[in-house]
């Protein structure tokens, strides 16, 4: 398997942190009603969630829960998906876009509800996006994008370059700003609602690779982990992308690396001058750039995603790829020569050919539910997920299910 991440991001070198929960490994045989593959934030939301609607729950994590892709996740928790509004239109037809981007929004505003409402201690800070194009024609594009959202009834706000400059301290041709989202700790958050999910009844296990699912005859499925037997009704895959178990499945993802780096914190002097308000900020160009301020006030800039390298390139690939988002930001912000890189890390993610994550179940795969391939929106979509999986699993069939399906490209252009 590859790794899902090199180097420390800044949350795991946290104090808070480090001090992480830590479960146990399988060490017997076990019944469950449900079956979860990976601890990561949309094993933990499932978790929770099927735990909260009274399933017997295990999670079984391969290595540590919470510290594959999000723990090196930016954790934007954000209503819009990657996928501009115009191209999913164009894909599946304006009403399911605006369906799915009703989801989004819907998915991030539960999300960061739940993390409220569970008291799950995670720097959560409100925040509106600024989604800006730096020259024409993107500058067009964009507008026309707003244009299209409006009329479909998403709200959003037109920056000209003035006030794009006013609010960012970047010099572009416009930009989209969306109030409602959200930005986190992702390990906080991950481990928050395992924590929640254990208060549910759900039991955890780390270090537990599941190296087989068989189907059984009786209508469940047997989990092969560290040589112990699980056997469940369903059970969930929430790998973040398809596995070498999985493999007839993997030609549906393209796996991407991404770069972070962190700042100190910045002196509010630093600040200032860089012009960048408490907003989080991303481009219109592909591969996108993102930037936001930390709880700790250190400037977090990510993006210049690329195919996957060997991986004896990788550590060249993460100098390459983080001197890469330094620059790009650099020229935006030239106060940054006052300041050094604190943290630089990268991670995988699995992209889809629509950017829609696929969630449901697989004809191939009895008695399995996926939720897997979330481009750069793992958090909110992750969250969307789990919901969709509860209501599949309690028998409640809707639309929404077709459209994230591993059939919707024939489905929705029925
Ligand atoms: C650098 C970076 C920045 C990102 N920024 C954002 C952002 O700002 N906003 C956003 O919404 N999304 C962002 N994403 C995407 C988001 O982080 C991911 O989509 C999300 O974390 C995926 O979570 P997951 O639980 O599905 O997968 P993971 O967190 O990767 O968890 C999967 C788990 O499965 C386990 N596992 C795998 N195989 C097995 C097995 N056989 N048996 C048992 N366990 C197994 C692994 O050990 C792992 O812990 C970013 C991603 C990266 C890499």
């Amino acid at each position: 398997m590859p790794r899902l991440r090199t180097a420390d991001p800044l949350w795991l070198a946290h104090r808070a942190n480090r001090e992480s929960p830590h479960y146990p490994g399988i060490a017997s045989d076990l019944r469950a009603d449900v079956a979860i593959v990976g601890g990561g934030i949309t094993g933990a939301t499932v978790a929770w969630m099927f735990a909260r609607a009274g399933a017997r729950v295990v999670v079984l994590d391969a290595a540590r829960v919470g510290r594959g892709s999000t723990a090196a996740s930016t954790a934007l928790l954000m209503q819009e998906p990657d996928t501009d509004f115009a191209e999913l239109s164009r894909r599946y037809g304006p009403k399911n876009a605006r369906r799915v981007w009703r989801l989004s929004s819907a998915a991030a505003r539960d999300f960061v509800g739940t993390l409220e409402s569970l008291d799950i201690r995670c720097h959560l800070q409100h925040r509106d996006s600024v989604y800006y194009a730096l020259g024409e024609p993107a500058g067009r594009r964009l507008h026309d994008e707003l244009r299209r959202r409006r009329r479909a009834g998403i709200p959003g706000r037109w920056l000209d370059a003035a006030a794009l400059r006013r609010a960012t301290g970047i010099d572009g041709a416009g930009a989209i700003r969306t109030g409602g989202n959200a930005q986190a700790d992702p390990y906080l958050a991950c481990t928050g609602l395992l924590r929640a999910a254990t208060h549910e009844g759900a039991r955890i296990f780390e270090r537990s690779s599941v190296d087989r699912i068989d189907t059984d005859a009786g209508g469940g499925v047997t989990l092969a982990v560290n040589g112990f037997a699980i056997r469940c009704a369903t059970v969930v895959i929430a790998t973040g992308y398809a596995t070498p178990s999985f493999e007839p499945l993997a030609g549906r993802f393209r796996m991407l690396h991404t770069y972070v780096v962190t700042t100190p914190r910045v002196p509010a002097r630093i600040r200032r001058e860089l012009g960048l308000g408490d907003v989080m900020l991303w481009d219109a160009a592909r591969p996108y750039h993102y930037a936001r301020w930390t709880n700790d006030n250190r400037l977090l800039l990510g993006g210049g995603d690329r195919p996957r390298v060997p991986e004896r390139q990788r550590a060249k690939a993460l100098r390459d790829g983080a001197a890469g988002v330094w620059r790009y930001f650099e020229r935006r912000y030239p106060a940054l020569k006052h300041i050094d890189i604190d943290f630089a890390w990268e991670g995988l993610f699995a992209a889809t050919p629509d950017g829609l994550p696929y969630v449901g179940p697989h004809p191939d795969y009895p008695k399995h539910l996926f939720a897997l391939g979330y481009g750069g929106n793992g958090m909110t979509f992750g969250f969307l997920a789990a919901r969709l999986l509860l209501e599949w699993y309690r028998g409640k069939r809707t639309d929404d299910h077709r459209l994230f399906g591993f059939d919707r490209t024939v489905v929705l252009n029925r």
